[in-house]
Formats: structure tokens, C-alpha cells, sequence
């Protein structure tokens, strides 16, 4: 079969890797095959690890990753709500894990670099085009239509890295924003914000507002934005995908291209790789295309859109004001009740709803 992939993210360069080791044609597009500018990490679970596994990249992974134990989801005022296994958990800087599935990439996947402005020409050759090409994915635009366009949740994200050791590992829900702090390989910190919608002209003035939101709440988020640097700070909005069926034609769209959902339970980067895997498998040794693509759908479209709305309604808890004190509250308890059973708590940390039909 003739594939044609736009964009070589996790998802497209996961599925350029999976579809050539299966005897496919591959041509994968990109406007920019470099590795992302800033390092920041992602956390895979055990079923994205199966797939890196089933890609044969698992060891090279792991050995630029870090896998904390557990950390801490801390309330309004300090209070420690809950401590949380990280679920099997690794943390994978971004540049490492895509370099990773570049060098997986059999020879002959043939590599085209051009900013694509029509999609439509793109299926001229092809038996199947995949539509990898995130969260402004110009192939959901083009098929899908104008109501498939990503919807912005009025915030601002900050993510950022600093050469200092985390002093914890953490997420705070500070009331009306949010702040994350985990390690990163090597020795450093890799941490990441919430706040209402608040563009600066520069990254300074994104960083001298954030501090302006969160400073003073929390040492540790002071110490960390204290070693934060412009150079080493990415600031964009929030935004999501609303819900597509994520075939149409011979037009497949994998990744955030399909689902970009909120970043609230690291789950973007899992489903990406899950939905590579699960395309491989539905075209594997198939005779025709369409009912293939069919039985992908039927695999994958439930799975992400219920990681789409369950990172959506942590997005709320998390960004929730808080001040009545419920939320904390009930997070408490369920804290309380997880640290008494850690099985359910590494379920809840990561493996559940995990697709256990996406194996090596
Ligand atoms: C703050 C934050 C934290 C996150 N943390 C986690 C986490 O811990 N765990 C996790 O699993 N996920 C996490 N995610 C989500 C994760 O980053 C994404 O879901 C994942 O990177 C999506 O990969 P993708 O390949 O689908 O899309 P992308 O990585 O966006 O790749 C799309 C590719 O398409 C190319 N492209 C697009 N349009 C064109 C065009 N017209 N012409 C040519 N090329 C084009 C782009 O250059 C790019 O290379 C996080 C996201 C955020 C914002």
C-alpha cells in the first residue's frame, strides 16, 4: 500500500516506523524534521511503552528518560491533597523520544520537507493519506470543515525547563491556576503553568506575569522560577479539538490532528503513539482500504475522545477558583482513600482507561 503521512511528530513518525516495517510505501512530510527547540518532557504510560516497544525503541527511550516514584497533588494554601504513584510512569524529554522514532525509521521511508498549503493534491497517488499534522491540522480543516477547528479554553500555558534539581515533584492547583514541577534527565527541573488568558509582547513579560499570579504561594514554585530563564520558557494558549470520527474517505487522521485535548492528564503524546499502532495493525495485511480504515475507528475513536473529555473536565478541577474549599475537600478524601490502596492509585496515576488490544 502507497501511505502518505503529514507530519513527522510522535504520532506521524510513530506510524511512518510501524506502517514501513510492515512492507508499506511511506512517504512521510514535514515542514521541519528538527527536533523541537526546548526539552521539556512527557510522561508515557505502560501501553505507549508497548508501542515503543513494538517500534523497538523502548531501550533507547528509557535510557533518556526518568521515572519518578510518585508525586504530589497539592491545594489552595499549601495543602497536600494527595500523593500519587506515577503509574509506570517515564519522563521522556521531547527532543529524545522524537529522535528516538527518527532513527527507527526504515530507509526507505521517503522524507519530503515542504510547509503543505493544500492537502487535497496530497492524495493524488496515495491509497491512504494520514492526517498527522496536530493540533491546526490543515487535513481535519480540509475534510472535516470549519467546525472541526481547535477551540481555545481562554488560558495560557507556560513550560519550561531549569538546570536546578526539582526541590519536589508536584502539581499545585493554586485556585485559577495551575502549577507543575517534575524532574528532568539529567538533573534538572521540567515544570509547566496554567493561568487565565495573558500574552506579554516577550517571554520576560510571560514570566514576570506568571510570577505576578503564582508567586509567593509555594517556595518550591518560587525556587523554580527563580532558576527560569526566557530562552528556556515556551508559552502558547489552550486549545482542544472538538470531537471528530477521525476517518473519511481514505483520509485517516491520527494524533492531536484528531483529538488535541487538554494537557491535564499527559495523555496527547499516548494516544498519538496508540493510535499509530492501532493503524498499523487495522492495514496490516488488509485487502481493502476502507473497511481497514473502518475497523481503525472503531478501535481508537472512543479510547481518545474519552482521554479528550476526561482531560477536559481535570482541565475544570484543576483550574476551578477552589476558595469554597469543597474541591480540595473531596480531592482529600479520594487522596486518603488511593494512599490506602495502591493499586487503585497506580490505576488512577495511569493505566486506566489504557487499550490493552494496543500491544508489541
Ligand atoms: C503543556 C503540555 C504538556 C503535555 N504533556 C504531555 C505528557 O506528559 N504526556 C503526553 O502523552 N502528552 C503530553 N502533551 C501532549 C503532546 O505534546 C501532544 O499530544 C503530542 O505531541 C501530539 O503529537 P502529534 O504528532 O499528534 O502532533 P505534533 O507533535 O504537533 O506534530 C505535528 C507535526 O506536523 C507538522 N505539520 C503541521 N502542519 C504542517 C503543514 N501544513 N505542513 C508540513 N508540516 C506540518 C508539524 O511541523 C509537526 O512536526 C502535552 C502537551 C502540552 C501542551
Amino acid at each position: 500500500m502507497r501511505i502518505r503521512i503529514l507530519g513527522a511528530g510522535v504520532a506521524g513518525t510513530a506510524a511512518a516506523a510501524l506502517l514501513a516495517a510492515a512492507g508499506h510505501e511511506v512517504e512521510l512530510i514535514d515542514e521541519d524534521f528538527a527536533p523541537p527547540a526546548l526539552g521539556t518532557s512527557l510522561a508515557l504510560f505502560p501501553p505507549a511503552q508497548r508501542v515503543l516497544a513494538r517500534i523497538g525503541v523502548l531501550d533507547a527511550v528509557s535510557a533518556g528518560a526518568t521515572a519518578p516514584r510518585e508525586g504530589r497533588l497539592v491545594g489552595r494554601g499549601g495543602r497536600v491533597l494527595a500523593t500519587l504513584p506515577s503509574g509506570d510512569a517515564m519522563l521522556v524529554p521531547r527532543p529524545h523520544l522524537l529522535a528516538c522514532l527518527r532513527r527507527a525509521l526504515p530507509s526507505d521511508v521517503r522524507r519530503r520537507r515542504i510547509r503543505v498549503q493544500d492537502v487535497r493534491p496530497l492524495r493524488r497517488g496515495a491509497d491512504v493519506l494520514v492526517g498527522a499534522d496536530g493540533l491546526h491540522s490543515l487535513t481535519r480543516l480540509s475534510g472535516w470543515g470549519e467546525g472541526a477547528r481547535a477551540r481555545g479554553h481562554g488560558m495560557t500555558i507556560l513550560r519550561g525547563i531549569t538546570p536546578l534539581a526539582p526541590p519536589e515533584i508536584s502539581e499545585t492547583w493554586g485556585g485559577g491556576w495551575l502549577f507543575g514541577i517534575t524532574p528532568l534527565t539529567g538533573g534538572g527541573t521540567n515544570w509547566f503553568a496554567s493561568v487565565p488568558e495573558h500574552r506579554a509582547p516577550d517571554r520576560e513579560g510571560d514570566l514576570a506575569h506568571l510570577r505576578e499570579v503564582v508567586g509567593g504561594a509555594r517556595a518550591a514554585i518560587d525556587t523554580v522560577l527563580e532558576a527560569s530563564a526566557p530562552a528556556r520558557t515556551t508559552v502558547h494558549g489552550l486549545f482542544t479539538v472538538p470531537p471528530v470520527r477521525p476517518v473519511r474517505e481514505d483520509v485517516v487522521l491520527i494524533g492531536d490532528a484528531a483529538h488535541a485535548m487538554a494537557p491535564n492528564l499527559g495523555h496527547g503524546a499516548n494516544t498519538a503513539l496508540s493510535d499509530a499502532a492501532a493503524l498499523a495493525t487495522a492495514l496490516d495485511s488488509a485487502q481493502r482500504i476502507r473497511p481497514a480504515l473502518a475497523r481503525y475507528a472503531a478501535r481508537r475513536h472512543l479510547v481518545d475522545q474519552g482521554w479528550r473529555l476526561g482531560s477536559e473536565a481535570m482541565l475544570r478541577a484543576a483550574m476551578a477558583d477552589g476558595s469554597s474549599g469543597g474541591r480540595d475537600t473531596v480531592l482529600g478524601a479520594a487522596g486518603r482513600v488511593l494512599a490506602r490502596c495502591p493499586r487503585g492509585a497506580r490505576r488512577v496515576a495511569g493505566r486506566v482507561p489504557s487499550d490493552p488490544r494496543v500491544g508489541p
